[in-house]
């Protein structure tokens, strides 16, 4: 080691790794301090110790080598948190992809404790949930809050003749017209609004069931939400709207969108 590498100690959560060179990899984390790419030397060699400790997903305690004009090499890995289940399980390794994908995308190295504790809840309940869909999209509205695009579906974002609505939403069964959704004005609009504004891109219907749900998804905790039952067409169509938001504020459609369960996942 060189004499000027300073070593530091920091947990993680692996996002994602990619090989590198003969048997390198650089391992992509998430950690307290923001997002942190490092160089994880002869990782990919049959007799690595480090190799067991940063799986995908997994949360890591990292001693690590900080070399001047160079990548952070980390020295010793030790994981506290695996999560084999995430490895193993198809479906529940897709949510988990789209989940950590999220978090690359919003987010690039600002320091956010509240995000990395949301990850790290998120990825650990992925595990055993038994409704992974309604976790992934409690999990999406949380997310988009900490990355500043938290959309406002509890009063209309929409706007006529140069005057904003501002109508407070309150979707009901009975209502027969329905709602929009408006990823550029950041939110749900009101039926009249979404009548008048509807030919515009981006703008699409809500059910109010949807909306509802949508509302109830941010604004409660997820073990609340489990009393409610989700009809599965409901459920498609608050895939559909959240994707439809996401990839309008990315400007760009997560690969992981196209991997998931259509509809909810028998586990
Ligand atoms: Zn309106």
């Amino acid at each position: 080691m060189a004499a000027h590498a300073k070593l530091y100690q920091i947990e993680g959560i692996v996002l994602g790794r990619r090989d590198y060179g003969e048997a390198d990899r650089v391992v992509i984390c998430l950690t307290p301090q923001g997002r942190m790419d490092f160089l994880a030397k002869g990782i990919r060699k049959t007799r690595s110790r480090k190799a067991g400790h940063l799986e995908l997903f997994a949360r890591a305690q990292l001693l690590v080598s900080r070399v001047e004009g160079s990548w952070d090499i980390i020295s010793q890995a030790e994981a506290l948190d695996l999560r084999p289940v995430l490895q193993d399980d198809y479906t529940r390794g897709t949510y988990a992809r789209y989940v950590a994908e999220l978090v690359m995308r919003f987010f690039e190295r600002e320091a956010d404790p509240q995000l990395y504790e949301l990850l790290d809840r998120t990825l650990s309940q992925l595990e055993a949930d038994e409704d992974p869909e309604l976790l992934v999209r409690w999990y999406e509205q949380r997310l988009l809050t900490i990355a500043g695009f938290r959309p406002e579906w509890h009063t209309c974002v929409g706007e006529r003749s140069g005057d904003l609505c501002e109508l407070p939403l309150h979707p009901r069964p009975a209502d027969t017209r329905p709602y929009g959704v408006d990823p550029e004005r950041g939110g749900a609009l009101c039926d009249q609004c979404f009548v008048a504004l509807r030919t515009e891109p981006g703008v699409r219907s809500l059910s109010p069931s949807a909306l509802s749900w949508l509302q109830a998804l941010q604004s409660r905790e997820l073990d609340e939400l489990r009393a409610f039952p989700l009809p599965e067409g409901t459920a498609r169509e608050l895939a559909a709207a959240m994707q439809h938001y996401i990839a309008h504020h990315l400007e760009y459609s997560p690969a992981t969108f196209r991997m998931m369960p259509k509809g909810r996942p028998n586990l």
